[in-house]
């Protein structure tokens, strides 16, 4: 109902309400107010009462839409409030976790499950790439590592960018023989990329990869260790390989 119509409804109101008290108060024929009585309790109530609720709907209604810009505008704020949340998780370049929320997810994962590997993935040769190719090609080449990385894990497993050109992934409840297979295929992804850097001929890329299996009782800068050393042990054996804690220990 508009505001008009309200108003007119308030006086229409006023009046009966104003004839009904002066017909008390100035009792004529018929239980009604007489004459000039009459008129007053009819008059009066629709020049006072239908500007006053036009006035009072009017500003109810001037309310009602800044409530709602204040709502919207609450919204806005809290959706861009999440989105630079999320973003200061992301690392610019992959878009991947950031290696504070990477080890956080991972810290939280490893509360909720006894099995689960912990690999850390590192791009071979990198600095031979930058010198020959230029920084902004090694740029290229890690995006092509770091989405061969993301094709090869599976839904729920948490991946990070850690380092320049090092990577973190986190295979919750995955057992050895799993997390393995996950390995070797991140492994094989990378190499299989396709980074043409001078647009033409196909450069193979490679990535290194140390996994230790999580136990929940080790802290995680000791898995972050033990898989850095077998990462180490892949990097002498030649790079482009998986190389995992031989014996899970147990907690
Ligand atoms: P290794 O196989 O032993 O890991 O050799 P490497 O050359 O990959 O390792 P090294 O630590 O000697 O060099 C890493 C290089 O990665 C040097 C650094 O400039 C490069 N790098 C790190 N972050 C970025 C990046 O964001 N973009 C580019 N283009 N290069 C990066
Ligand atoms: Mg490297
Ligand atoms: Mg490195």
């Amino acid at each position: 109902m508009g505001i008009a119509m309200k108003s007119t409804a308030a006086a229409l109101a006023s009046v009966v309400v104003s004839v009904l008290i002066g017909s008390i108060v100035f009792r004529g024929p018929y239980g009604l107010p007489d004459g000039a009585g009459l008129v007053m309790c009819i008059v009066c109530p629709l020049v006072i009462a239908w500007p006053a609720s036009a006035w009072l709907f009017w500003q109810k209604e001037k309310l009602r839409i800044a409530l709602g810009e204040v709502e919207r505008s609450h919204a806005m704020l809290a959706e861009a409030h999440r989105a630079l949340a999320e973003k200061a998780r992301r690392d610019d370049m992959t878009g991947m976790l950031n290696r504070e929320a990477f080890f956080a997810e991972v810290e939280a994962a490893r509360r909720g499950t006894d099995a689960g590997t912990l690999l850390i993935v590192d791009a071979d040769n990198f600095k031979a790439i930058n010198d020959r190719f230029g920084h902004l090609t090694g740029d290229v080449a890690l995006l092509e590592i770091s989405t061969a990385i993301c094709r090869a894990v599976r839904e729920g497993d948490i991946v990070g960018r850690i380092g320049g050109e090092e990577f973190g992934v986190f295979l919750a409840g995955a057992d050895h023989r799993e997390s393995l297979q996950v390995a070797e295929r991140l492994r094989r992804e990378v190499v299989a990329a396709e980074f043409r850097p001078t647009g033409d001929a196909r450069m193979p890329l490679s990535v290194s990869v140390g996994g230790v299996m999580h136990r929940r009782a080790s802290n995680l800068s000791d898995l972050l260790r033990e898989a850095d050393r077998q990462l180490y042990e892949a990097k002498q054996r030649g790079r482009n390989q998986v190389i995992f804690t031989q014996v899970p220990a147990a907690a």
